[in-house]
């Protein structure tokens, strides 16, 4: 019997909670700086290359250097997951029982461990304590609904019996999965699409984000310290270009799980598609990507709830979540009342460093800090700055919390993905037009609608055409189990993580029939 239930998430008022945070927080300062290595095969290796992880509060803070993988190294891994895979007695034979069982100890690992993963990603990626403490939460998920769902998919699939036959529907493993995660869930998605191929036989080479290196080795070593066979999880940063197409184009890579920009999954996908010469497969792939996340407010509607709800989905970890709602279409008789309402509260965000646990922190790289900046420029020509605008000058990369009105449904802050603290608001004349407004983008992965209107919620279950749609509630923090995850269109594959279909994209499906000996008739 499936018995998950989601992890509670850490009340900080108490002062129990908020004590252990702050000495987890203390206890990762002095280890910051230290250098990690690669692991391929349970063998730990050094690299003359390496790459700095730094803290986005704090720019002078190294939080680790770590090994950098070149194609070599990937050749390792990738040699090292394939024979593991096809020569590994201990991972050949394993029944998924076992299998599960290795997800549910690291699970059990991650709670104990808990304040203390949270403390490195408070300092890796500039998380507050609360979406830090919701990182491990739904990582502690993933791994224990996967371990569930693992056993489930072992018992086979139903057939129909044929006279005669006995049939039997079994899902078998496909090879070695490439594992690409992206910065901004540094541990819930690495720690989902690892687990989710691991659990089903394949095995893994592993290229976290250059951003989070750190955070990824930490998880990688609790693996090997409950005991999962080397080789089965292969860890190597690298660059993306460099070691991440090659293990893409590589003809031993059977699928590839990544989660990132559009860009780059287009890229993959791509790649993966063509056939090296000793190719013996079609590369599966998952490419799970951006989006243009929009809330719609009706013209009647709760109007608190959608004010809080906008200004959580815009700026909770500065608007650095695929789900952040980058875009709220308000009905033309609130519109003045509602954005008046939204610049009054996101005024009392205030900003500071991530360990100090404000409501919001900084943003997570140089590159992304440019970038936003750039993107708060263009949008001043395409609207009206009603709130923010500005870096704040501190020793990190922190902008304010911006707010752009009069925005165009087709301008290019209301088209492109910005994934930082900006907001664009468009005005709507009525619920169609607002439909037809959330629909013009590229991406299709998660939205809102605040309404009182059944009518219209009945609509929008119909016409917005996103992988993941609340009604009267933000458009982020989606549970594991409650809301699979993963979008339409540009967004990706729509792979549903955290859902019951999510396993079967890293298994194939074998059909055995049997004759059943008939008495007479064995001459
Ligand atoms: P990114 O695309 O820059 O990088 C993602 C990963 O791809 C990283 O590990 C990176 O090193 C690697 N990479 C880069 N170039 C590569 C290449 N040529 N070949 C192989 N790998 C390569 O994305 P990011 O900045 O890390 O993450 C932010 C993006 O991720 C946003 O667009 C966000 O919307 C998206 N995202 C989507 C989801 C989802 O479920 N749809 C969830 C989280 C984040």
């Amino acid at each position: 019997m499936n018995t998950f239930t989601n992890e509670p998430l850490t009340d900080f008022s108490k002062a129990e909670n908020k004590n252990k945070m702050l000495a987890a927080l203390e206890k990762v300062s002095h280890e910051c700086g230290k250098t990690y290595p690669l692991i391929i095969n349970g063998e730990e290796i050094m690299t003359k290359a390496t790459i700095q992880s730094i803290n986005p509060s704090n720019v002078d803070q190294t939080i680790g250097i770590v090994s950098k993988a070149s194609k070599h190294e990937a050749e390792k891994a990738l040699e090292a997951a394939y024979n593991t895979f096809t020569l590994c007695a201990d991972w050949k034979s394993t029944t998924p029982k076992i299998r599960a069982d290795y997800c549910f100890k690291a699970a059990q690992r991650l709670q104990e461990q808990r304040f203390e993963f949270a403390a490195w990603m408070t300092y890796e990626v500039g998380k507050n304590w609360a979406e830090a403490d919701a990182d491990v939460a739904e990582a502690i998920d993933f791994l224990n609904f996967y371990g569930h769902e693992a056993i489930r998919f072992g018992k086979g699939g139903d057939v129909l019996q044929y006279p005669g036959e006995k049939n039997e529907l079994v899902y078998i493993p496909l090879g070695v999965c490439v594992v690409i995660p992206p910065w901004n869930f540094p541990l819930a998605i690495l720690v989902g699409m690892t687990s989710a191929a691991f659990v089903t036989g394949n095995t893994v080479v592993l290229k976290p984000s250059s951003e989070t290196p750190v955070i990824a080795y930490k998880f990688v070593k609790l693996l090997e310290e409950i005991g999962l066979p080397p080789g089965v999880v292969n860890y190597v940063p690298g660059s993306g270009s460099e070691v991440g197409d090659y293990l893409v184009t590589h003809p031993k890579t059977r699928m590839i799980a990544f989660t990132g920009s559009k860009d780059v999954g287009l890229h993959i996908n791509e790649l993966a598609a063509k056939t090296a010469p000793t190719q013996k497969w079609i590369k599966r792939v998952i490419v799970e990507m951006g989006g243009k996340d929009t809330i719609i407010v009706d013209k009647d509607c709760n109007f608190e709830s959608a004010v809080d709800g906008v200004i959580a989905s815009a700026f909770g970890f500065s608007g650095q979540k695929c789900s952040a709602c980058s875009r709220v279409v308000i009905d033309e008789s609130l519109y003045d009342k509602f954005i008046e309402q939204l610049v009054q509260k996101a005024k009392t965000i205030t900003i500071d460093e991530a360990q100090k646990n404000p409501p919001m922190g900084p943003v997570s790289s140089k590159q992304a800090f440019t970038s936003i900046l750039n993107y708060i420029e263009i949008g001043k020509k395409e609207g009206e700055l009603v709130l923010g605008g500005k870096k704040i000058e501190k020793n990190g990369y922190y902008i304010e919390p911006t707010i752009i009105k009069d925005v165009s449904p087709t301008a290019r802050i209301a088209q492109e993905e910005i994934f930082g603290p900006v907001l664009a608001c468009i005005k709507s004349k009525s619920f169609d037009e607002s439909l037809a407004i959330v629909n013009n983008t590229m991406y299709g992965l998660t939205g809102a609608v605040y309404s009182n209107n059944k009518k219209n919620l009945d609509k929008a279950k119909h016409e917005f055409y996103i992988g993941n749609l609340y009604l009267n509630r933000k458009c982020t923090g989606a549970l594991v189990g409650v809301h699979p995850f993963g979008g339409f269109n540009m967004s990706g594959t729509d792979s549903k993580a955290g859902g019951n279909d999510y396993l079967l994209l890293f298994l194939q499906a074998k059909s055995i029939a049997e004759k059943e000996n008939v008495p007479g008739n064995s001459r």
